[in-house]
């Protein structure tokens, strides 16, 4: 599934492809996506301003105050072509624009979605109001987190993956930035000291910032992006590595389950 970081490389790497084109053509599969298709050809000769990215969704804006939101869901991906290209292998939708480039989404599982708003209804949208402050962005601190985590008892994993809290922490980059600040995924939230908490808010944002950065070194030729080609970030140094030594003491990572999840820890470094 694509994670925060991929989904922003997904719009720094489309952005250049279609920011400030007009949208002239809209052509859909037919084959339902998780939600029923909105009603794209109201966007048809309307430009698109930017392209922008809230917590996984991306945000098409137009200049009619229009916003499509998009969801790239277990399987989606987008690939940027020409106009000319023949359909692609479970493609479903295609966005034709005034510069001859055409832009696929294919989805294997339709698990994906997208749905219009207007901007001034846009923080509102279903979708987005219940979502917490991005990871990278300035609300997210240290003192919001130890706010956060003082009035909950739930393990501190939890509390990172929950999207009211914080979007965009998924499985690999909670384990990541949990491993960084030494702290044990089970331990209650809110018995970790503040300067902990602030340790681990800058390896959030650290563990995300390289994967980005990661994710764009690795795509050179855009035409060829897709979110399913596994995680930018191949250094991991505990997520995926039951039974093998830490990279920092030798010891053992151990795996358990929370919610669902498995989380990769190290005995020896986390507490
Ligand atoms: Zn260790």
């Amino acid at each position: 599934m694509p994670e925060l970081p991929e989904v922003e490389v997904i719009r720094q790497g489309l952005l250049p492809h279609i920011c400030g084109q007009h949208l002239e053509g809209v052509r859909t599969s037919g084959k339902a996506l998780r939600y029923p298709y909105p009603a794209l050809s109201t966007l048809i000769g309307k430009q698109l301003v930017d392209l922008q990215r809230r917590a996984k969704y991306l945000l098409f804006r137009f200049d009619n105050g229009q916003v499509l939101l998009w969801h790239l869901g277990m399987s989606g991906q987008f690939h940027a072509g020409c106009i000319t290209h023949p359909p692609r292998r479970h493609e479903h939708v295609r966005l034709d624009w005034s510069n001859d480039c055409s832009l696929r989404y294919c989805d294997a599982r339709r698990f994906g979605y997208l749905g219009l708003s207007h901007t001034s209804a846009l923080m509102q949208h279903a979708w987005l109001r219940h979502l917490g402050p991005e990871p990278l962005g300035a609300a997210f601190d240290a003192d919001y987190l130890f706010a956060c985590c003082r009035s909950r008892r739930a393990p501190i994993k939890h509390v990172l993956m929950d999207a009211s809290v914080v979007v965009g922490v998924g499985n690999i980059y909670a384990a990541e930035s949990l491993f960084r600040s030494g702290i044990h995924p089970a331990r209650a939230s809110n018995r970790i000291a503040f300067p902990r908490i602030a340790a681990l808010c800058a390896n959030i944002r650290s563990v995300l910032q390289e994967a980005i950065a990661a994710g764009g070194s690795t795509i050179r030729d855009f035409m060829h992006i897709d979110g399913r080609s596994g995680y930018f970030a191949h250094d991991f140094r505990v997520y995926g590595r039951q039974e093998q030594p830490c990279v920092r003491c030798g010891r053992t990572i151990r795996r358990i389950v929370q919610q669902g999840r498995s989380t990769c820890y190290c005995p020896g470094c986390q507490h």
